[in-house]
């Protein structure tokens, strides 16, 4: 039987994934098509890149299922399909991972803003994070990670949703950035690190953290700043540096070597999960895995 999760980050840090939307664009996805209805069109290449990812060693993989909620599909005329995509995304991930490794079930922002700055209220806003939520466990996954927030109403909105319908371990992760005249920290919404562990913890997450920063050492700085303000265990997934848009496209330069230079830093700084955002593959989860496995055989 697979461990509980919360148990086993008492023990040992875990090894989250890397990128899914990078690979999704290496095996074909063209711009504009939504990622996550890949889940029911080529299962086969979520499985594939799901599987690259755990022979890198991951202890943890995320369901494709990023932008799947039925504000972001309904971009894509694809609202009615939530659920089944979803559940089927939960599954795929759930057949590859077996019952060995964890999977947890992505959710991401709506891509909307909360009333009066947009059209929904809050009640809507919970009612599409319940029903993703509620799809992603009924496919299978062992926890749901609650991705890349910017808004503190909305990330709030999703951990209620989450923590008050499903019974499984919950992560809340926000988006920080370092601001250009001040040391500190704040999503571009400008919610500050201590707003986000206080009000995200008190709505329920067990799980807190940061995620799509711009590389590694920036993770470090973001994680050094919250450990001293909750005892939960936290969770970085740093981009592979900055992204610089070059001809077109979108180039990430923090290679697996400059990566896993920085990760027994991140270990340090009180790191309990660690995966990779934007820009990572397979090579840098490998590394990541190295210097973990590394630093928990010396402890
Ligand atoms: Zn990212």
């Amino acid at each position: 039987m697979k461990p509980d999760l919360l148990k086993t980050l008492k023990k040992k840090i875990l090894v989250c994934d890397g990128a899914m939307g990078t690979q999704l664009q290496a095996h074909g996805l063209g711009p504009g098509e939504p990622p996550d209805l890949w889940n029911i069109a080529h299962p086969q290449v979520i499985r594939q890149i799901h599987r690259s990812y755990l022979d890198a060693g991951a202890d943890i993989i995320l369901t494709n299922t990023f932008g799947a909620s039925r504000f972001k599909l309904a971009y894509f005329d694809l609202e009615e399909r939530t659920a089944e995509i979803n559940m089927a995304a939960a599954r795929l991930a759930r057949a590859e991972a077996g019952e060995e490794h964890f999977v947890f079930g992505d959710i991401g922002p709506t891509g909307r803003l909360v009333a009066p700055l947009g059209p929904d209220p809050l009640e809507n806003f919970y009612q599409v994070f319940k029903e993703q939520a509620q799809a992603l466990a009924e496919g299978g996954v062992d926890a749901i990670i609650i991705e890349t927030m910017l808004a503190l109403d909305e990330a709030k909105a999703a951990v209620l949703a989450v923590k008050e319908n499903i019974r499984l371990p919950l992560i809340a992760l926000m988006k920080f950035e370092k601001g250009r005249t001040s040391d500190d920290y704040h999503t571009v919404m400008g919610v500050s690190i201590p707003q986000a562990i206080k009000d995200l913890a008190q709505a329920g997450a067990d799980i807190l953290g940061s995620n799509c920063v711009s590389g590694v050492n920036t993770a470090t700085a973001i994680i050094k700043r919250m450990r001293p303000l909750t005892d939960k265990p936290l969770m970085a997934e740093p981009n592979a540096g900055v992204p610089r848009l070059i001809s077109g496209e979108t180039i990430y330069d923090e290679g697996p070597d400059e990566m896993e230079a920085g990760i027994d830093d991140l270990i340090a700084a009180g790191a309990n999960i660690i995966g990779g955002c934007c820009g990572t593959t397979p090579e840098h989860i490998q590394r990541i895995v190295r210097r973990v496995q590394e630093y928990q055989t010396n402890i």
